[in-house]
């Protein structure tokens, strides 16, 4: 090791414009136990299939930064460190050893930014860059999906298939449009080199952008296989990444199991009110900073039915869409277990504590709901009414029992402001309307903003990939850009707005 530390007075490296890649590896400053590093494994022909531009851009980010042989492994940029992380998690209700066995963490990329920044108080945990006086910086996780074997493969071979790399990510960009807090996609590479599933299949890897991939299953992974002392590393940094405001507090593990449950209820309160199901929430893919992570079989609801289950795994129906809820709260539950040892010297009053916090869930996630829920029906929050939950579930009853399109109904109501087939129940919400005293006008901007006129549906989903598959990728490329405006209500979305017609019942496979 040197004696000082390289780069902390920042001049421009020569050679590079301004736009670049910008790495920092402060995931490296943890106990080793949590990462590996780890090279990805270079692929034979890398060829980028879809790059995001406009992500690009927000990051800062050249063309030259998005070569086909950087994004397909085959190239380090600059200041790249490379690693595997290690976390655990419970699948389907059991507990197992995980970890990255197929995704790779080049860096996080500092992007300049007018949002949040690193403050001094982060930057201890920033190594060889610091942070220019006055600058505001926001940082992401660079990740290569299918990016090769590493420790923690099991038997996987570390790769994926082009089809769900382009799955996840057009659910991803659509989760962004429709303001889902997400993990992103900056690009999407075909390997050349065929992978071996139920049939030979086209390899691919997709550049992820993440807040982080810190996951419930890592601190599961620091509490099952680490000593206290490291559940408390991982939980110092997690504060310092995502909850920079209770870095100086008495109880921040308290805090951070606070604002954990909090981020969870405003997300999933979101997934619902989009009719978006996840498909398999293991507490492995449900992310400390509140963002949607790991897009598998997931899937938007057509028909309202809150037993709607789309992946071919879920054969009880675990992850359904009216279990969202509840297993989030299972998945918290197992998040505070894994904290136990650090909330309070003696066991018993951490249990309390924890168990506390937990239920505070439940009024969380119902008051996010609330709100969500009254937006789509054009019912401003300045002036909640007790009796909107009815309106709400009435409406969501009614649409249950004559099986209509979730996104549609809302679509409708949007567009005509009446609903002439659930008589009764408009004229509640007419009346309902009208108490709070505001135009026409202003209830229906307000449902434009909160109701997609478009979400991925899954029939259209698959014919993209389906012909991306085939070398065409421009239906994908009209499908990205119609779903990148989901709240525009023009006339060159009305067909993307058409359900699949009735009795096609789609199922979602994980494709790994
Ligand atoms: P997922 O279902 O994508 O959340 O993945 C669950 C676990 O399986 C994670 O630890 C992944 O890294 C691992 N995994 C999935 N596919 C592969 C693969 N092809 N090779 C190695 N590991 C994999
Ligand atoms: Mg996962």
């Amino acid at each position: 090791m040197y004696k000082y530390a390289f780069n902390r007075i920042l001049v421009r490296n020569p050679g590079y414009t301004t736009p670049m890649w910008n790495f920092n590896n402060t995931y490296q400053t943890l106990p080793k136990l949590f990462y590996t590093p780890q090279n990805p494994t270079a692929v034979p022909r890398p060829q980028a299939v879809i790059l995001n531009k406009p992500l690009a851009e927000s990051l800062r980010l050249a063309e030259s930064d998005l070569q086909a042989e950087v994004l397909g492994g085959n190239q380090l940029p600059v200041g790249a460190q490379p690693l595997a992380q290690a976390y655990a998690g419970h699948q389907f209700g059991h507990f197992t050893m995980l970890g990255d066995g197929r995704a790779i963490l080049l860096g996080e990329h500092f992007s300049p930014s007018e949002k949040p920044f690193i403050s001094d108080k982060t930057d201890k945990f920033t190594r060889g860059f610091s942070v220019p006086t006055g600058e505001k910086y926001e940082k992401y996780d660079i990740q290569l999906k299918g990016a090769g074997p590493t420790v923690y493969s099991r038997n996987g071979d570390g790769r994926a298939a082009l089809a769900p790399m382009l799955r996840e990510y057009i659910i991803s960009e659509a989760m962004h449009a429709l303001e889902i807090p997400t993990t992103r996609s900056l690009a999407v590479v075909s390997t050349g080199e065929q992978i071996i599933r139920e049939k030979p299949l086209q390899g691919a890897v997709l550049t992820r952008v993440a807040a982080s991939h810190i996951r419930v299953g890592t601190f599961e992974f620091a509490a099952a296989f680490g000593e206290p002392s490291d559940v408390r590393s991982l939980a110092d940094y997690t504060i310092n990444r995502h909850f920079p405001a209770i870095i100086d507090t008495e109880n921040k593990y308290i805090l951070l199991l606070r604002e954990v449950v909090q981020r969870q209820a405003a997300l999933i309160a979101k997934w619902q009110s989009a009719g978006f199901i996840h498909g398999v929430m293991n507490t492995d893919n449900m992310s400390i900073c509140g963002e949607t992570i790991d897009y598998g079989p997931c899937a938007f609801m057509d028909v309202y039915s809150p037993d709607t289950v789309f992946s071919s795994i879920d054969k009880n129906g675990r992850y359904a869409y009216g279990n969202q809820p509840k297993i989030a709260l299972w998945n918290l539950a197992r998040f505070a277990e894994s904290l136990l040892s650090i909330l309070h010297k003696e066991s018993h009053k951490a249990t309390e504590i924890a168990q506390a916090e937990i239920e505070k869930f439940d009024r969380l996630f119902r008051n996010e709901r609330l709100k969500n829920m009254r937006g789509k029906l054009g019912i401003f929050s300045d002036n909640p009414e007790e009796e909107d939950e009815f309106l709400i579930d009435e409406l969501l009853q009614l649409m249950q029992d004559t099986a209509a399109d979730y996104t549609n109904t809302f679509r409708a109501l949007t567009l005509d402001l009446r609903h002439t087939e659930f008589l009764q129940w408009n004229e509640k919400w007419q009346n309902r309307l009208h108490r709070q005293g505001k135009t026409s006008g202003q209830v229906q901007a307000l449902m434009k903003s909160r109701n997609p006129a478009v979400i991925p549906r899954n029939h259209r989903v698959e014919a993209a990939l389906q012909a991306a598959e085939n070398g065409d990728f421009a239906v994908l490329q009209k499908l990205l850009q119609i779903l990148a405006a989901p709240y525009e209500y023009n006339q060159e979305q009305e067909q993307y707005a058409q359900p699949p017609d009735p009795g096609v019942c789609y199922k979602t496979y994980c494709g790994t």
